[in-house]
């Protein structure tokens, strides 16, 4: 990389800095601007700084805000990947940087619940999974119905021939958990201000505010805004899905489904999949179906829970978690995938435009791979060093149709 410093023409940044300006002073030297403080991009601007550079870390609206991908409450975290054991290794890499994170901040990042994964059959994700962990070294547990009944008998089983747990993964408290990553990055000198960025006039120029603005490399992590950012290049390329979630009060004076006595699950039922949590930190149990929705605006999208997402949230919490059957909603949320074509993501140089990165296309698994995603940006942007092809822009597709599960 060109060692060469560029000064941010910081008199251009138009609009006053905000109170939540951390660490830039206004003619402050930068080799890298991070657009973006999603999980991706604030693990990459936390692996740059690790690595000695200057680094801007800029957002139009903040770290984990509530139209971003990173922003809700809790993520699940996961090794089973079915054949994609490229992300069960970075799911193991990337556990022990939220670990050292939940560890050092003040309220927990990572709860330890475990992963629970039911299914009414033995399907080739299972068994890949299976082979995967073993290979791996990473503790998976086998369970039949009876022992599932013995466990975890606050689930009624019906449909379910079988399950795998992974005890040593869990939750992460999304939005807590980038603030917290975008708050060790200034701490430790990193910079980080509110502004709107668009390129510029190439690819080491980045406008913010109105202000052109140059460094050595730019990377563009604008989750589900990356086909706004660059319409010719990915407007058909991340495919922007309206997801819908749902949070529901456990009944009073009942601990059954709390952390320590239920974990997050995934339900492979044969049909739809839905997921969830325990009642953490006391939010209420919360749920979702994951299959994508329809296309979404993350500007302008209408975020109310539609009356149908709701009935089949009901219906599966009948299903599966009869004591829920009837108690009351707490909260709905509705936020958005950026899917790439195939589940993969994008982790490449800006085509055409030489010192400008994309990142993005976390496809609804994403969060959990954060610390490892930044560090590969890291490695990509200071050592030329091409991550797995799958991560490429020429690896995706124009046709959404999901593999990575
Ligand atoms: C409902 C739901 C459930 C999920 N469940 C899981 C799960 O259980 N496990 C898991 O691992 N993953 C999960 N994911 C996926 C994961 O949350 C995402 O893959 C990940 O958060 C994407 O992060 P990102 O940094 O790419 O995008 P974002 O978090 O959206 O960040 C992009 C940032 O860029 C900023 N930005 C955009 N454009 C501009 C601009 N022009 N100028 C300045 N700033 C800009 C935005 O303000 C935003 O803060 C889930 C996602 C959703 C929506």
């Amino acid at each position: 990389m060109n060692s060469t410093r560029r000064t941010i023409l910081a008199a251009g940044l138009a609009a006053p800095l905000p109170a939540c300006v951390h660490g830039a002073s206004m003619n402050e030297i930068f080799d890298v601007i991070v657009v973006g403080a999603g999980v991706f991009g604030a693990w990459t601007a936390e692996h740059l700084r690790r690595r000695g550079r200057r680094v801007l870390l800029v957002d139009q609206m903040g770290p984990g805000n509530a139209r971003s991908s990173s922003g809700g409450e809790s993520r699940l975290t996961r090794a089973a990947y079915g054949a994609d054991r490229i992300y069960s290794e970075m799911a193991l890499a990337a556990l022990p940087e939220w670990k050292a994170l939940s560890a050092a901040a003040s309220l927990p990042i990572f709860h330890e619940t475990g992963v629970l994964f039911c299914f009414n059959e033995m399907v080739d994700y299972a068994r890949q999974s299976i082979e995967a962990h073993r290979a791996l070294g990473v503790p998976l547990e086998e369970l039949d119905r009876a022992a599932l009944a013995g466990r975890w008998p606050q689930m009624n089983l019906d449909g379910v021939a079988f399950a795998l747990f992974e005890p040593d993964f869990g939750a992460l408290m999304a939005r807590r958990g980038v603030e917290e990553t975008v708050r060790r990055f200034t701490a430790r000198g990193g910079a980080f201000r509110i502004a709107h960025a668009r390129p510029g006039a190439d690819g080491r120029e980045v406008v913010l505010n109105g202000a052109p603005t140059r460094a050595d490399a730019i990377v563009y992590a604008c989750g589900p805004w990356l086909p706004k950012v660059f319409p010719a290049l990915l407007a058909e390329r991340i495919f922007v899905t309206r997801q819908e979630i749902a949070f529901v009060a456990p009944p009073d004076g009942d601990d059954r489904f709390e952390a320590h006595a239920l974990p997050g699950w995934i339900d492979y039922n044969g049909g739809d999949v839905y997921y969830g949590f325990p009642n953490l930190e006391a939010r209420g149990f919360k749920l979702a179906r994951d299959t994508h929705g329809a296309s979404f605006d993350p500007d302008s999208g209408d975020r109310r829970m539609s009356d149908e997402g709701a009935a089949l949230l009901r219906a599966y919490l009948a299903r599966r978690f009869p004591a829920l059957a009837d108690r009351p909603f707490t909260e709905f949320r509705v936020c958005q995938y950026e899917n790439s074509s195939s589940g993969d993501f994008l982790i490449d140089g800006c085509p055409g435009r030489e010192g400008a990165f994309l990142l993005g296309g976390g496809s609804g698994h994403g969060f959990k791979h954060g610390p490892e995603v930044g560090r590969l940006m890291a490695d990509l942007v200071l050592d030329g060093r091409v991550p797995d092809q799958r991560f490429s822009y020429a690896a995706k597709g124009v046709t959404h149709r999901r593999e990575v599960l």
